[in-house]
């Protein structure tokens, strides 16, 4: 192995927003079995849908005539984040980590609440893919979410590579090229239809070396380093 790819997790191997559904529709299960409430996912989903951030499970549940008592929307959040996410890989997500190049090695670097980033490996099997290490970047604590280079600084150790020899693939231009860039790493941005972070990079140094609409484009730019 003289090369590691590392993905981002969130929005480059499977849509974000198939898990914001998901974890709704698993709240509103709760609050109906629990407290015979129903609505909760079709009220929060309008809202996520029209662009509502940070106050979605409050206004969703003050639609649904809720009074939230204390400890109500913590538990929610909880329930949500401990749920066990119905989502899928991309398609070509799933073609191409079935067929990486020889003498690649795959790993995995993302940031997100532990329980929440765990059970989404699993239900996408990433756990079983050959993709080593996994980095949980909250592991250690969520300051060391990107753009922090803790994580990127991990993988290069654990694989015991050189930033020459590695390359990151995400998606959010805002934080997960900056810290590779610094390290020597060549950068790959996906910009996927339906993706949450839409949005140019704010400086040069924000920007990736290649952009790419699909996984089916990879290996080729791929080459742009390796030649
Ligand atoms: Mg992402």
């Amino acid at each position: 192995m003289n090369r590691v790819i590392v993905f981002d997790l969130d929005d480059t191997l499977y849509l974000e927003r198939d898990y914001v559904l998901s974890g709704f529709v698993a709240v509103g299960d709760w609050l109906l079995a629990e407290h015979g409430k129903t609505g909760f996912a079709a009220a929060a989903w309008r809202r996520f849908k029209a662009g509502q951030r940070g106050t979605i499970f409050d206004a969703s549940l003050a639609e649904l005539g809720v009074s939230p008592w204390p400890g109500l929307v913590a538990g929610l959040v909880d329930v949500y984040r401990r749920h066990v996410p119905y989502i899928a890989l991309q398609r070509d997500a799933a073609a191409w980590l079935s067929a990486p190049p020889r003498g690649t090695a795959l790993a995995l670097l993302t940031d997100g609440p532990v329980a929440s980033q765990s059970r989404k490996i699993a239900a996408l099997g990433l756990d079983r893919a050959g993709l080593s290490p996994l980095v949980l970047s909250d592991e250690w604590g969520s300051e060391y979410r990107k753009p922090h280079d803790r994580g990127f600084r991990h993988i290069q150790d654990a694989c015991g590579v050189a930033g020459r020899d590695c390359v990151y693939v995400g998606d959010n231009a805002a934080k997960d090229f900056v810290a590779p860039r610094r390290l020597g790493w060549r950068t790959v941005q996906i910009v996927r239809p339906g993706a949450i972070h839409a949005g140019p990079p704010a400086t040069a140094d924000h920007a990736a070396d290649a952009v790419i609409a699909s996984f089916a484009e990879l290996t080729g730019v791929l080459q742009f380093d390796f030649a």
